[in-house]
């Protein structure tokens, strides 16, 4: 078999990458940007892990069992199962009472939760849980909005929950992604905890990488220019700063559930993962409502910003501004909204143009939907694809 040439060292090129090196296939790995990872990445500054945006790995996802085996996540902890709702009359815990007692009794006597709320929540839980998570992308239009609606969730629970939650996943605030990317994401989070890494998110395709042969891979390597230049992006703006305790939100993050400003979510990354902030300091990440990514210069709004932040969670907080980052090409637009795996899709369909060189395989999460998942199949399927060759 020829030499197989990859080109992207995100998690797609680097799953193809991992497979073939286990497999003792030849290939080269080609990376145009200095560092792997793609969307996966993380700067560090004065001891801080700052994430390239606000990210979790969620662990459900039957994508990463390859690595699971490899025992890469063995030291990733979880976020707790739930969020702080935050109001102009303080912050209740929303969170699974099974797993966080007493603590997440709060919820029941919130004003914008129902028991009509809380079954529906149940409800759809235990139908998705039944489900395989391919079946979420067979077929449907509807939007997320319109899915819960349907569900039977309230609007009032919608706007205070699920509109800033899956606003931060889905990085748009109007919830009009598919219904099948919403319950992929509600399976996945229903079914395992969000995972930090140490040392940020960037650990994992870093640890790929230090299986790799290193005569075959190649950072700032472009031999051939970006097929998917024309593809458009949601864009978001996480702002850092560093605290001295960690807010009272412990490992649970934290939604604007007022309706109103620039801040849709807070976490304490540090509160999960240590090694997010240096001894003695907390970091705080306040993850901006995408309306206002790249619309706000978020260095410049760094006071208002955490005024804003201070009036949410109702306590002064003594905050040092670190740095914001700007993800403009944070997830694609207009994916096909597929599972990922292009075996059983049957197809490599990228920008409606299907891809006709027979030696020549697209592969990422782009090709299929904007998640992690995705782009880890796509990477398994490019390598059974090459090899069928
Ligand atoms: C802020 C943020 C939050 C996210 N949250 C979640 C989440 O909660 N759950 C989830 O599942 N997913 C999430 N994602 C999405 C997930 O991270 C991506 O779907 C996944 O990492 C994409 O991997 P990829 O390999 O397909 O593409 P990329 O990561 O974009 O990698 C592509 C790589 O290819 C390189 N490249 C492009 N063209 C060439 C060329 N011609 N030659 C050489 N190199 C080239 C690029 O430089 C890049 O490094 C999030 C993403 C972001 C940015």
């Amino acid at each position: 078999m020829p030499e197989i040439q990859i080109l992207g060292g995100g998690m797609a090129g680097l799953t193809a990458a991992y497979l073939l090196e286990q497999q003792k296939q030849p290939y080269q790995l080609h990376e145009a940007s200095t560092h792997w990872g793609g969307k996966l990445e993380t700067t560090l500054v004065d001891g801080f892990a700052l994430d390239h945006g606000f990210q979790v790995i969620q662990s459900a996802y039957p994508a990463l069992s390859e690595f699971k085996k490899a025992g890469m996540f063995h030291d990733a902890l979880a976020f707790g199962s739930g969020a702080w709702l935050l109001t102009a009359s303080g912050k209740t815990l929303l969170a699974d009472p099974t797993k966080h007692f007493p603590k997440g009794l709060g919820a029941i006597f919130h004003p914008d939760i129902k028991i009509s709320d809380a079954l529906a929540v149940v409800k759809l839980r235990s139908k998705l849980l039944a489900n395989h998570p391919e079946n979420f992308f067979q077929g449907g239009t509807q939007t997320t909005h319109q899915f819960l609606l349907q569900s039977g969730f309230s609007e009032s629970f919608i706007e205070s929950f699920f509109r800033p939650f899956f606003t931060g996943i889905l990085l748009e605030e109007a919830l009009a992604s598919p219904h099948s990317m919403f319950q992929f994401v509600f399976w996945a989070l229903a079914k395992g905890p969000a995972w930090l890494m140490p040392g940020g998110v960037q650990t994992l395709p870093n640890r790929i990488v230090s299986t790799l042969n290193p005569s075959r891979i190649h950072l700032n390597s472009e031999p051939m220019s970006n097929h998917q230049a024309g593809i458009s992006f949601k864009s978001t703006t996480v702002v850092y700063f560093s605290i001295e305790t960690d807010a009272g939100l412990g490992k649970f993050i934290a939604l604007n559930a007022s309706r109103m400003g620039r801040v849709n979510l807070l976490a304490v990354p540090s509160a999960v993962q240590e090694g997010y902030a240096p001894k003695g300091k907390h970091l705080l990440a306040v993850s901006l409502k995408p309306s206002f990514s790249g619309k706000v210069d978020a260095h410049e709004a760094k006071n208002e910003i955490l005024t804003e932040v201070e009036n949410l969670l109702q306590q002064p907080l003594n905050a040092q501004f670190i740095q914001s980052i700007e993800v403009k090409k944070a997830l694609p637009n207009n994916t096909p909204y597929n599972y990922g795996d292009i075996d059983s899709s049957g197809g490599m369909e990228v920008d409606g143009e299907v891809n006709s060189d027979d030696s020549t395989f697209f592969a990422g999460a782009s090709i299929a939907n904007p998640s992690l998942n995705a782009a880890i199949l796509s990477g398994i399927s490019f390598v059974k694809r090459v090899k069928s060759l």
